[in-house]
């Protein structure tokens, strides 16, 4: 079954992934700006990176026939250093005309702390000068219900933003209800033994339905799973699910969201 990864970590992924995923029935993916592993020492850093996911990860997706997008900011791991943060803003709104980039993201909070939510106020702030789409990353664990809250509250809090062009990922059980009565997309990311699971996912979409969701693989550095997304479709149609309510899930809405760029095409 065709289907759209629309948060995929590929830098760090072998072109054996691209093949693997591209097998499995990937058309498009989408990769959103991120830490790296590592703190970065500098500004010139993000330099490289955005080439990285604007220009080079294009080319390389190209090879397996997959159309591949992304999102530029500096991620909240790194945006404790505000200083460092203002430089690599400073460096998005000239890049934002790229043609596979479709906005602003993953911005969001990693601690929750002051300095984390000064730096997503002024990625909102880009985001709607720009007229660009949002990608958010909520906190894990003890933070994720708190983090969750105080960036819903920032996002409403700016006249220019609309929620159905706003995706708040790594959405949890204890998340997806206050993000989906907001108006807001929910995304959930399938990790392979910590945090949202695919029966968990699964479960989730059989209580919240599937309107302005869509799922996951993340597939970055850490422990995680390219194919999480082919595994969720497995895992669906064992339940019993028929194959269009699957493919408006894995296909139709990831594309319906990131149509609204402009960009997104097939
Ligand atoms: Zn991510």
């Amino acid at each position: 079954m065709k289907y759209i990864e629309p948060h995929g970590h590929m830098v760090s992924r072998t072109t054996d992934d691209y093949e693997r995923i591209s097998l499995a029935g990937c058309v498009a993916l989408s990769e959103p700006a991120f830490w790296a592993g590592f703190d970065r020492s500098s500004a010139q850093g993000f330099v490289d990176y955005f080439d990285q996911i604007t220009v080079y990860e294009p080319m390389r997706a190209a090879k397996y026939h997959i159309q591949h997008y992304s999102w530029l900011c500096i991620n909240p791991k790194e945006a404790e250093d505000m200083v460092l943060a203002d430089e690599v803003i400073s460096l998005i709104p000239e890049r934002l005309s790229r043609p596979n980039v479709l906005g602003i993201g993953e911005i969001g909070l990693n601690k929750n702390s002051r300095n984390e939510l000064t730096i997503l106020e002024k990625h909102i702030e880009l985001a709607a000068e720009h007229q660009q789409l949002i990608l958010v990353h909520t906190p894990h664990l003890e933070d994720k219900l708190k983090g969750t809250r105080l960036t819903l509250d920032a996002l409403e809090a700016h006249p220019g933003i609309s929620p159905e062009r706003v995706i708040i990922d790594h959405v949890e059980e204890h998340t997806i209800q206050m993000v989906l009565d907001r108006g807001f997309w929910a995304g959930m990311t399938l990790y392979p033994d910590s945090k949202c699971s695919i029966p968990r996912a699964v479960d989730m979409l059989e209580c919240y339905g599937t309107e302005r969701i869509w799922m996951n693989s993340a597939c970055d550095w850490g422990h995680s799973n390219p194919l999480a997304v082919p595994r969720a479709i497995l895992e669906l149609k064992r339940r019993g699910h028929d194959e269009d309510y699957i493919e408006n899930i894995v296909f139709e809405n990831p594309k319906a969201f990131m149509s609204q760029s402009g960009k997104f095409r097939l």
